[in-house]
């Protein structure tokens, strides 16, 4: 365990937004977080990639524990236990590089393997809990390491129990995989129909390269732009509501989901005329609509003024909430 005072955040957040804070814990091994003095007010770092911080913080815990293990398998699956600290994409990669299936879709996505459980992270129509079998995490009150079986975890679309109920009482500290050694291919959304066209005999590492390809041409770089993905989350109407905005706007596109209809929001604020709009340093990614980007020397401030501006400017035309999908803190 190693311990800073008054650590600068900049390169530890991908929106690059310039904070300090009080206490810097920076963990290497799980059972370290036996003897951490937790505060009342304490974040969990990982990737730094799906979080605006907007105030000095007092205590950050930095999890950096790395290592992925076989632990089972059989003709048909793998059993691989990544801990917490591991890069998400690292993890992909070495799934597709034993020809494994399940994670593929879900390629290039910034963060680490202990986050991707909280929001249940998603892409082109695969979740992480497709293929999580459990989740280990250290209980911050009874200082035990605790399992919770995929049921348990009350996955939903970009949410789970650790985003809500035990947000702040754990620290998922490793994530078992169940991964497939039979082709279970998921094209079903149109980038990746169309990228792969008439193409046969398509395998993981194509289905990786492909993501990646797609992901490219939409994504900012956050070595150069900084951002943390998806600002918001996808509005979910009911039918009357979709049935009201088809009357108006004919080509609006949407998707059957969980409690109601999807309705992608890069859409909603690219037709309210946003794409590419700035607020100061702040503004809307002009790639794509869902990403708010730090123009360079943006602070939390501007880029919250920029958010709560989308959100009402797409209630004032739509009448549709949209919901921020990011972590601020
Ligand atoms: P896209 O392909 O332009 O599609 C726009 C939206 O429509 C997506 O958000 C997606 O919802 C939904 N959609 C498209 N095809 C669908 C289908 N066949 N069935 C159900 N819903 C469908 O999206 P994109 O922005 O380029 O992103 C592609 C994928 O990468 C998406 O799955 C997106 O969630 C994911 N992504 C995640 C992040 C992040 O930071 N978390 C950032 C960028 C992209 P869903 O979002 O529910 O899939």
């Amino acid at each position: 365990m190693k311990i800073e005072k008054n650590k600068i955040l900049t390169s530890l957040n991908t929106f690059k937004i310039k904070e300090y804070c009080e206490e810097f814990i920076k963990i290497e091994d799980k059972k370290e977080l036996l003897n951490v003095d937790f505060t009342d007010d304490f974040l969990i770092l990982g990737g730094g990639s799906n979080l605006l911080i907007t105030k000095r913080l007092k205590q950050v815990i930095f999890l950096q524990t790395k290592g992925i293990k076989i632990i089972s398998e059989t003709s048909d699956d793998m059993i691989i236990k990544v801990e917490a600290g591991e890069e998400w994409d690292h993890f992909v990669k070495y799934s597709v590089d034993k020809n494994l299936y399940g994670a593929e879709n879900l390629s290039f996505i910034p963060g680490t393997v202990g986050a991707a459980p909280i929001q249940n992270i998603g892409a082109y129509g695969a979740e992480a809990k497709d293929i999580i079998q459990d989740v280990e995490f250290f209980n911050i009150t009874t200082k035990q390491f605790e399992v919770f079986e995929n049921k348990k975890c009350n996955f939903e679309y970009r949410s789970s129990i650790f985003k809500y109920e035990l947000k702040n009482k754990i620290i998922i500290t490793s994530v078992t995989f169940k991964l497939s050694k039979l082709k279970k291919l998921n094209l079903q959304y149109g980038g990746l129909t169309q990228y792969f066209g008439e193409k046969k005999n398509i395998t993981s590492i194509d289905v990786r390269d492909a993501v990646i390809a797609i992901r490219e041409t939409k994504l900012p770089n956050t070595d150069i732009i900084g951002n943390s993905g998806s600002f918001f989350k996808n509005a979910i109407v009911p039918e009357q509501k979709l049935c009201e905005l088809k009357a108006k706007y004919p080509n609006i596109p949407f998707f059957k989901a969980a409690g109601g209809f999807k309705i992608p929001t890069a859409w909603l604020i690219e037709k309210a005329g946003l794409k590419g709009f700035k607020h100061g340093n702040a503004g809307v990614y002009n790639k794509h609509a869902l990403i708010l980007v730090n123009h360079g020397g943006a602070t939390a401030q501007e880029i919250l003024y920029l958010s709560d501006y989308v959100e009402n400017k797409v209630f004032e035309l739509f009448g549709v909430r949209i919901n921020k999908e990011v972590n601020i803190v």
